[in-house]
Order: structure tokens, then C-alpha cells, then sequence
């Protein structure tokens, strides 16, 4: 499979268990003989179903512990439906994957029964970050057709690539794609640091233990990858008006192909889900405290902070005691039951990815700068200040509408001024515009995104 020759699919989801992927109706039955399981169930949307030799099947053994199997093509029993007809990504093949009394042989386990989604979430895991890294080619490939075409289009005499408001689509697009391509390489780097000691002979836990590890990262990766690749597509469609309407420009089939990102590997609203849910869990588990992390949240963000850090490290500390002081209001307010409020999960799901894309930019920014100097470094910083300032008022709305819901009367108060000063404090006042202008002339010099 690795070298390519045999394609492999997933088969997880299923016409009642989507989102909800445990709920799987699929059986497995050892015969008598205990020679086979006897796989019964349909899987539905399954991607390269009609090249698979292998798929990766998830069944409850009687009905009730969730195992994985390895099923190949030709075993009796497993059938294909007919081609979906999908929106978009029209060439890769999506079919359900029917098993009629499909027999499997016992050693075609994979892991251990009833230990079938220690694999399922964890293959989840590293897809979303892989998902991320196809988002960010992908984005990077939108932008440049952009770049392209507003320096061939003339309206009003003059390139569409001229005129200010192209500029500043360009510069902010490119902004975010730097920060979803720093966010990649980061997560990347953790994840080889987790896994890249593991060989064949670790056992499940500890491999299960070391894909988990980086969880709400990759769950940010596809979030962060696959919005900023749907901001590309429909910017860089705009951008070329009515051509980005028409096949032949390429721009209406990124536009079809980006949006199922935003579904598969757990859809956006799952993953953001699982990403407070993940830092409450290290709260229960006395690895967070989060009532301590309030108090120091409050403190900091009322300091003036006028240390030597560099002024963009002072704002991704901001957006980090932002998180922290909403998270440690929620978890204050609802304790364990948070994990049903989902509307306030979701803006705290929102506040870690702002942070965790602005400080992975950031970081890099100043890697650069120390080792090659800021000259050469400007262009990155340049993008990770356009980068904070968008993050800045976003997580200034988030944070004040947190504090709304969660503290009542004079303490919100209280606290709406404390997030409105420390935010004021961070932004580049009067420097925006030139510099968006400065970073869409760069790229246009380069003719695509550069950073
Ligand atoms: C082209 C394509 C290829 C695919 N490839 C594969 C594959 O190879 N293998 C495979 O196993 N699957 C595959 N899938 C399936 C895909 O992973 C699922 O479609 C996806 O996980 C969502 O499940 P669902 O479609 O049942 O939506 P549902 O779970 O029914 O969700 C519908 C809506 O409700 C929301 N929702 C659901 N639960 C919650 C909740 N608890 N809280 C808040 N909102 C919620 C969702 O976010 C979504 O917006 C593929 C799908 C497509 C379209």
C-alpha cells in the first residue's frame, strides 16, 4: 500500500452513523468454527471504493464491541453500490461498500476486539492533519490563479490588481494562508516528535497513546486548512468576476472541490467540539486548573505588560489569557455540564484556533528574523501583523460576547473594559492599509503567494 500498488479505503460511516460514527449498525459474528467472522451491514460514501484492493471495515462483533477488520476485494460477500454524484472532487470514486454475509477470516482482525475505535478515531486524527496539509496546496493554488489573472484584467483603464480593495483581498488571504502553512508545520513537528520513534512492535496503547496526544491540534488543522481554503476559493473567484463563473478559468471547480472539506474527517462542528471538549477533559484530570488560570488571565490582561517582549509575542499572550479567562468563566458557571452548551464551546473552540494560528505565525516570524535579520524577515512580518490585527478584533468580539453570556451585570462590565483595553494595546493603529498594499505588491513581483 505504501509503495502504491494496493489502494485502500476507510469504511466507517454508515446510513445511521455519521457524525455519530460509533453508532454503527454493522455486525461481525465469529462461525462456529471460529475460522471467519460474518460480516453483515452497509457503508456508505466510501472514498475509492471502486479502485480499493483493501478496506479498512468497522463492525460490533455481536452487535456490541466496535472491532476493525481488514477486508479485501475479493472476499464473497462484499459488493459495491453505484457511483454518487458528487458535488465536486468528481474524480475520486465514493460508493457504499454493502457486506452480505461477508466472510473474513479471523486473523483479518485488526487491534483487538472491541478496541475498533482506539483505530477509527485516532486514523481520524492524522487525517485531519494531513487534511489540513492538501488544504493549504490547494489554497496556495487559488491564490496564485487570483494573482495571475487581476494582473492580466484591465477594467476602468487601469489592472484590477491595482485598485486597493483587490489589494487588500490579496494580502489578507495570503495572511491566513501563512498562518495555515505555520500551524502545519508546527503540528508536524510535534506529531514526528509523538510518533516518529514508534516501530512495528509498539503495542496499540502506547500507539494509540501518541496519535491522541496532538488531538485538538489536528482537529485545529482541518478547521483552520479547510476555512482558509474555502475564504480562497470564494475570494479568488470573486476576484475574477464573471470569469469566476465559467469552467474553463478553473476557479468554479476549487470553488466545488474545496467544500467537502469542511464535512469529511468529522465535520467542522465535530471538530470544533472535540477541541475545548479535549482541554476541559486535562482540567477533570487535574492536568489544567482552570480556576487558577482565570485569576491569572484577569491579571495579566490588566497589566500594561510594557516588558521587553516583542510586541507581537505581547499579542498572542493576549489572545492566549483571552482563551484562558473565557474558559475559565465557562467552566466556573456550568462545570461539568459545559460539555452541553455547545454555542459556547463552539466561540471557545473558535478563541484556541485564533490563538494557535497566530502563535505557530508568530513563532516562525521571529525564527526568521533572529536567524536571517528583520530585513530579510519582512515580508513574514508583515503578514503575521496583518494576521494579529484580524485576530485581535475577532477574538475581542468572541471574548465579549463569551463575557456576556457568562458573567452577569457590573462584573461583565468590568470585563468587557478589561478585554477592550488589552486588545487596544496590541493594535498597529494607522499602518493597515499601507501594509496590506505593501504584501499583495510583493506577491504580485512573485506572481503567487510568497511568504
Ligand atoms: C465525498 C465524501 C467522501 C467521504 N469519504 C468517506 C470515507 O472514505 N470513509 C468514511 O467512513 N466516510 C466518508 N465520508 C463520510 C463523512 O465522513 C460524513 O459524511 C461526515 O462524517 C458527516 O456525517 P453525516 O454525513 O452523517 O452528517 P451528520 O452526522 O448527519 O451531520 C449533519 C449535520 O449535523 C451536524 N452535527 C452532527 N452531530 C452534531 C453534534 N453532536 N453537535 C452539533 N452538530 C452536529 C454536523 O456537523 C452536520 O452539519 C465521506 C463523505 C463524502 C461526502
Amino acid at each position: 500500500m505504501a509503495s502504491g500498488e494496493y489502494i485502500g479505503a476507510y469504511c466507517l460511516t454508515e446510513p445511521n452513523a455519521g457524525s455519530d460514527a460509533l453508532a454503527s449498525r454493522t455486525t461481525a459474528v465469529l462461525n462456529e468454527e471460529g475460522t471467519h467472522y460474518i460480516l453483515n451491514g452497509t457503508k456508505i460514501y466510501i472514498t475509492n471504493a471502486a479502485f480499493s484492493d483493501t478496506f479498512i471495515v468497522y463492525a460490533k462483533v455481536d452487535g456490541e464491541r466496535f472491532t476493525a477488520f481488514i477486508v479485501e476485494k475479493s472476499f464473497p460477500g462484499l459488493s459495491l453500490g453505484p457511483e454518487e454524484n458528487k458535488m465536486g472532487i468528481k474524480g475520486s470514486s465514493t460508493r457504499s461498500v454493502i457486506l452480505e454475509d461477508c466472510r473474513v477470516p479471523a486473523e483479518n482482525l485488526l487491534g483487538e476486539v472491541g478496541k475498533g475505535h482506539v483505530i477509527a478515531l485516532n486514523v481520524l486524527n492524522l487525517g485531519r492533519f494531513n487534511l489540513g496539509s492538501a488544504c493549504m496546496g490547494a489554497a496556495k493554488h487559488g491564490l496564485k490563479k487570483a494573482v495571475h489573472f487581476v494582473q492580466e484584467r484591465k477594467q476602468f483603464k487601469q489592472r484590477i490588481a491595482d485598485f486597493a480593495a483587490s489589494k487588500e483581498k490579496i494580502a489578507k488571504l495570503a495572511a491566513r494562508l501563512y498562518a495555515a502553512e505555520s500551524l502545519q508545520y508546527r503540528t508536524a513537528h510535534l506529531l514526528e516528535d509523538a510518533l516518529g520513534s514508534l516501530d512495528e512492535h509498539a503495542d496499540l496503547k502506547t500507539v494509540g497513546n501518541a496519535m491522541s496526544e496532538y488531538a485538538m491540534e489536528c482537529a485545529i488543522c482541518k478547521v483552520y486548512g479547510s476555512e482558509t481554503l474555502d475564504v480562497t476559493a470564494d475570494e479568488a473567484l470573486q476576484l475574477h468576476g464573471g470569469a469566476g463563473f465559467i469552467q474553463e478559468y478553473g476557479m468554479e471547480q476549487l470553488y466545488r472541490d474545496s467544500r467537502i472539506n469542511r464535512i469529511f474527517e468529522g465535520t467542522n462542528e465535530i471538530n470544533r467540539l472535540l477541541i475545548p471538549t479535549h482541554f476541559f477533559r486535562k482540567e477533570m484530570k487535574g492536568e489544567v486548573d482552570l480556576e487558577s488560570a482565570l485569576l491569572e488571565a484577569a491579571s495579566y490582561l490588566e497589566k500594561e505588560n510594557d516588558d521587553e517582549k516583542d510586541d507581537m509575542l505581547k499579542s498572542v499572550e493576549t489572545l492566549r489569557h483571552l482563551f484562558l479567562l473565557s474558559a475559565g468563566l465557562a467552566y466556573k458557571r456550568f462545570g461539568e455540564k459545559l460539555m452541553h452548551e455547545q454555542e459556547i464551546l463552539m466561540m471557545l473552540a473558535d478563541l484556541a484556533i485564533l490563538t494557535y494560528a497566530a502563535e505557530s505565525a508568530i513563532l516562525r516570524t521571529m525564527k526568521e528574523a533572529k536567524q536571517n535579520g528583520e530585513e530579510q524577515a519582512s515580508l513574514k512580518i508583515a503578514l503575521s501583523q496583518t494576521l494579529l490585527e484580524e485576530s485581535l478584533w475577532e477574538a475581542e468580539k468572541l471574548s465579549r460576547k463569551l463575557i456576556l453570556e457568562l458573567a452577569g451585570g457590573e462584573k461583565a462590565q468590568q470585563l468587557h473594559l478589561l478585554v477592550v483595553q488589552s486588545c487596544n494595546r496590541c493594535h498597529s493603529y494607522g499602518q493597515e492599509i499601507k501594509r496590506n498594499r505593501m504584501i499583495a505588491e510583493k506577491l504580485y513581483d512573485a506572481n503567487r503567494y510568497i511568504c
